[in-house]
């Protein structure tokens, strides 16, 4: 495989003009938005919209990146489309609240169909062989993916390759969970997902993204950099070296290499534009350990679920709303209100529950955050 550039651009805000200087800047030195895309084509754009968050909550891929290139992609005479399928909220609702919408309408771009979709196999995958994808992916001639820098419970880092996770529509994307809870294995459908659907650019918004708690009820962190290639491993490989985790520690970078998505290998990636160091936080909030499956030793099975880490209420900041019970993919729920009993928050059955963290992901209130019980502190 040829080697893959990778441009870093700084970028210390979301002032509209700077976000589209830093982006054009970039892809003048990795090729121009024109070797990527030609005039008349029907181009989708992908951000992360998680679920329906202001963009000061940093959940989102930020207005401002995707406004940037509805521009650039305008400029080349180009069909622009968007849409993502959220976690939780309809897809209409949850671009409207990260603010996506309101820049659609600016620029006459159009909502992609996300709430209905199709099966299309994929015969070449291993742990994806048929994927339910949006009719407004499949639409479109091409993808320019727009992801967030952000951590994650289950997959350790959420970027260029897990944001095609929402070309899944609907419920569709928990029904994976139900079937590949591992999380190794999870990464590796991801990473056939992105194989088949063939981003033609990814663009990560690392300007602010998100620590600790991810990908929904985090911290922000200002990183200051845009990152843009045609490799999603290599963003991704590069975000790893950004927060100090060597990026063989995620599965997706290490499949992907492997199956010739991309490069995750530094002697393989060409940096451009500003000098990574420059752009190193080593205590960014992120378990800087490899991705471990919730696999445990056989004379430990008794005790998996005081082993493993899981998702806990804080009782403080539950609303009891529902909506946590309501994502669980699982069923009968492994979140649920005792005795249908919404006045009191949820609890959980431990033993039914996959460890996909769906619900810490939907949680409007930050209340809910994954913990390691003592044992598996002991037992590692
Ligand atoms: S934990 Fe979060 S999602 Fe669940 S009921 Fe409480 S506030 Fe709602
Ligand atoms: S309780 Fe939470 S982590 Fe467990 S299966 Fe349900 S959504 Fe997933």
């Amino acid at each position: 495989m040829a080697k893959s550039k990778v441009a870093i651009i700084r970028c210390k805000n979301y002032e509209p003009e700077t976000v589209y200087i830093s982006i054009k800047k970039a892809l003048s030195l990795i090729g121009e938005m024109s070797s990527f895309v030609k005039k008349g084509e029907k181009i989708l754009l992908k951000p992360n919209i998680l679920a329906g968050r202001n963009p000061e909550l940093v959940t989102t891929t930020h207005p401002a990146i995707f406004e940037a290139t509805v521009r650039l992609l305008k400029e080349e005479g180009v069909e622009v489309s968007y849409g993502d399928s959220p976690g939780f909220d309809p897809p209409i609702v949850a671009l409207k609240k990260s603010g996506i919408t309101d820049i659609a309408e600016k620029y006459n771009v159009k909502l992609a169909d996300f709430e209905r979709g199709k099966k299309v196999d994929y015969p070449d995958g291993y742990y994806g062989k048929q994927f339910d994808i949006a009719f407004g992916v499949l639409e479109a001639d091409g993808i320019i993916s727009l992801s967030k820098m952000k951590s994650h419970q289950l997959t350790r880092i959420t970027g260029a390759v897990k944001n095609q996770f929402g070309c899944i529509y609907g419920l569709n994307k928990a029904r994976f969970h139900v079937k590949i809870p591992n999380a190794t294995n999870f990464s590796k459908m991801l990473v056939e997902l992105t194989k088949f659907l063939k981003p033609r650019l990814y663009i990560m918004d690392g300007v602010i993204a998100m620590q600790g708690n991810g990908p929904a009820s985090g911290e922000p962190v200002n990183m200051n950099c845009i990152i843009v290639s045609a490799d999603p491993v290599a963003v991704d490989s590069v975000f790893c070296r950004m927060v100090n985790l060597p990026p063989e520690y995620i599965p997706t970078n290490v499949y992907g290499n492997e199956i010739g998505l991309g490069n995750c290998d530094f002697s393989e990636i060409e940096l451009v534009g500003d000098d990574i160091e420059t752009f190193v936080k080593k205590d960014f909030d992120i378990p800087h350990k490899p991705v471990k499956d919730n696999a445990v030793f056989k004379f430990l099975l008794p005790l998996k679920n005081l082993i493993t880490p899981r998702p806990v209420i804080k009782n403080n900041k539950c609303v009891k709303c529902g909506i946590c019970v309501k994502a669980c993919p699982v069923e009968p729920k492994a979140v649920f209100f005792k005795n249908d009993d919404n006045q009191k928050s949820p609890i959980y059955d431990y033993k039914k529950c996959i460890r996909c963290y769906c619900c810490q992901e939907v949680c409007p209130h930050k209340a809910i955050s994954v913990k390691t019980p003592l044992l598996g502190k002991i037992f590692g």
